[in-house]
């Protein structure tokens, strides 16, 4: 096994960059997060004399914003991941079977931890 250095082979971005970029974008989706799951304001989202479907449309919109506060939750976690992979030399190699990452594929999603068969397989 080669021992990844500061860049990776085919990828245009050194690693320092690469774990820059994916910790600005781990602030942006923790505020998001953060935004999406506090308590609504008070009253905010009480209205007055349109009880007919309100319920309804409150859980619409709840799983809505679970399903959205879920998949940033995910992809927080996989930065997480990414970047203990830059820190421990294994960024760009796959978490499942050990390939290597195509470059191509890092460039599109910097924080893959699987490379794409694997990643088609989850
Ligand atoms: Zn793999």
């Amino acid at each position: 096994m080669s021992t990844v250095s500061d860049t990776i082979a085919g990828l245009s971005h050194p690693l320092e960059e690469v774990a820059a970029t994916l910790k600005a974008r781990r602030t942006e989706l923790a505020a998001e997060l953060e935004r999406l799951t506090e308590p609504p304001a008070e009253g905010a989202s009480v209205g007055f004399g349109k009880r007919i479907g309100d319920g309804t449309t409150e859980a619409v919109e709840r799983f809505a914003t679970t399903a959205t506060a879920r998949s940033l939750a995910a992809s927080i976690k996989d930065i997480d991941r990414a970047l203990i992979k830059i820190e421990e030399g294994t960024y760009g190699v796959c978490d499942s079977c050990g390939d290597t990452i195509v470059a191509a594929r890092l460039e599109a999603l910097p924080a893959a931890a699987l490379c794409v068969a694997c990643a088609s397989k989850v």
